[in-house]
Formats: C-alpha cells, structure tokens, sequence
C-alpha cells in the first residue's frame, strides 16, 4: 500500500491504513475531566482516517489558567475554549510539550483570543519549521497538486498547511531550553527538558505538588509516534519521568496512567525499540508490541498493527539516526 505522506507527523495512518477514512464524527472524549489539584484534562483524539489531536491539560494557579498543548482541529479548541471559561481565569500561559502539529495549532487562536498569553516551550520548532514541516508542507503540496492524496485526507493535509503557514506563531515567547523550576499563574512547576526524544527537545512537567508528570508524547497511544524520535533519547527521557516521583502520568495521547500502567507502558516500548533495532522479523516486534500494549489499543488493533510495521521499519531502517545527533 501506497504511503502518500509518511513524513508528516502522524499522518501516516491517513495514507498507509488498512482502511480510508470511514467517521467524520470523532469518538466521544471519554476522559476529558478534572483529575484534582485544580486540574482538567480534555482527551485528545484520534478518529480513524483523521489525524489525531493530542491531550490538553488546564491547570488552574492562583493568577490565572495554563493550557499545555493546544490540539490541531477546531473542535478540540472549542472544547479547550469551554473548558477555560468554566471558572472565569485569565489565560495567562500556554505550555508547548513539543512542536508537533497535533499538540501546537491552537496556539493563535488562543493567543488571538487572550492577548497577554505567554507561550512557553523549546525552541526546537524553529528547526522543525526550517526543516521537517517545510520539506512535509512541500510534500503536501506536492500531493495536493498532481491528485495522488485521497480525497479523504485533502481537508486534513489543508489544515495542516494553514498551520504551517502561520509557522512564526506558533513558536514560544519564552524558551525553555533546558529543566527549571518556575513559578506560572500563580503555580509551581517543574519543567523537564528532554533532549533527543520524541523531537530534538521535549518538554515534559513534573507538577511535585500533586506527584503527576505530564509528559506529552514521551507516552501516546495505540503506539509510540517516532516520526522525529531518537528512541535512545526517548527511553532516557522514559526512565527520567519514572524517577520523578510521580504517581499519576498524564500522557500525550490516551487515558492517564498510574505507575503501574506506565511501566507496562514503558516495558513495551524498550522491547519495540529493542525488537527493532534488533535483525528478528519485523512483524515478530508489532506483535510484541500489541501484545504489550493490549490494554490501550482494545480493539484498534488493525491499526495499531499497520502502525507498528511502518515506526518499526522506520527504526529498523536508520532514518531516525539524524534524530540523534546534536
Ligand atoms: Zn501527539
């Protein structure tokens, strides 16, 4: 099967699945609730044949509200507008845990919409948009152009390109470049820098007064997205989030986790990474891989699979080692 658009951060179903695009209407936000300590999580999503958005988190401190990550579509938005006007607290911060676009695109809109928000994350996104988002948006075009994109995924790829364009937007006001204790809205926050994990660097935050790590996609479901991933990099980060202190792991895609669930979680994504760097067949580590994390992939599992074959080969095939490379 053709991968159209394999480049283009978590697309990869949109081109490569088992099946074209069969919902337009995302499934339910099952966990889109307050989880304690002034705290609201509001689920991300990833209807099949659509490209996903990723948690949020509002966390409300005593001089206003802060949104880590801001999704993709509009309708996540919405729900991250409704959330916010829930309690009436000013928008003061957004936190970016990484520059993918399913985690950064409802970031002008909410800047539009709260002019004093202050956008803190790495600065690795200048980077991603010198390099991987404009070769992807060229890629896009380019599709878009000679007809070779299924009709199903043009409103996707288009929404995409919208970001992009607006690529100077989306950068932080306040760059976070490495870990520091810092004190936003009122709130006392632990940012954690991770280099070389899921992108050049990651922002995770350890909240100590609630024991909870929100790691954005340090931990997603149904599988690890390694589009920009040095793995070693990412399994470092991994055993950082689980010496933190946390009890309770807010993950970038997918229902929170407690500790136990997040070793699990992090015992299959070493043996994937080791699977894959290994020389068995490939197949042999997708299966691992569903087998390790059966719990969260229910029955997604067709998808999951075809997933897992294409991050597993992409591992296998050396392309991420750039990743890796200071
Ligand atoms: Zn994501």
């Amino acid at each position: 099967m053709r991968c159209w658009l394999p480049a283009l951060v978590a697309l990869v179903l949109a081109g490569c699945a088992a099946k074209p695009a069969v919902e337009s209407v995302p499934p339910p936000r099952t966990y889109a609730h307050g989880i304690g300590g002034g705290t609201f999580l509001i689920g991300g999503s990833f209807a099949p044949g659509r490209s996903p958005d990723g948690n949020s988190v509002i966390l409300y401190g005593s001089e206003g509200s802060i949104v880590v990550d801001t999704g993709r579509h509009a309708d996540h938005l919405t729900a991250i507008q409704q959330g916010l006007s829930g309690l009436g607290f000013p928008l003061v911060a957004i936190v970016n845990t990484h520059w993918h676009l399913d985690h950064v695109s409802g970031n002008p809109a909410l800047k539009a919409a709260h002019p004093e928000v202050r956008v803190y994350g790495t600065s690795a996104i200048d980077g991603a948009l010198a390099g991987f988002l404009a070769t992807s948006a060229e890629a896009s075009r380019r599709a878009l152009a000679d007809g070779t994109l299924p009709v199903a995924a043009r409103a996707e790829v288009e929404g995409d390109l919208a970001t992009i364009a607006r690529g100077a937007e989306l950068r932080p006001d306040v760059i976070v470049d490495e870990s520091r204790d810092m004190t936003i809205a009122g709130r006392p926050l632990s940012l954690r820098v991770a280099h070389h994990a899921v992108t050049t660097r990651d922002l995770w935050i350890y909240d100590a007064a609630e024991k909870r790590a929100i790691v954005g996609d340090l931990v997603t479901v149904p599988v690890p997205f390694l589009d920009t991933a040095c793995p070693e990099g990412w399994l470092k980060a991994l055993d950082e989030v689980a010496a933190s202190g946390a009890e309770q792991i807010v993950p970038g895609h997918g229902a929170l986790m407690d500790v136990a669930s997040f070793n699990r979680w992090r015992s299959a994504f070493v043996d994937f990474i080791a699977c894959a760097k290994g020389t068995g067949a490939l197949e042999g580590c997708s299966a691992g891989w569903l087998a390790g994390a059966a719990t969260w992939i229910g029955n997604d599992t067709a998808r999951a699979k075809a997933m897992a074959d294409y991050y597993g080969e992409l591992v296998r095939s050396g392309k991420l080692d750039g990743y890796c490379k200071a």
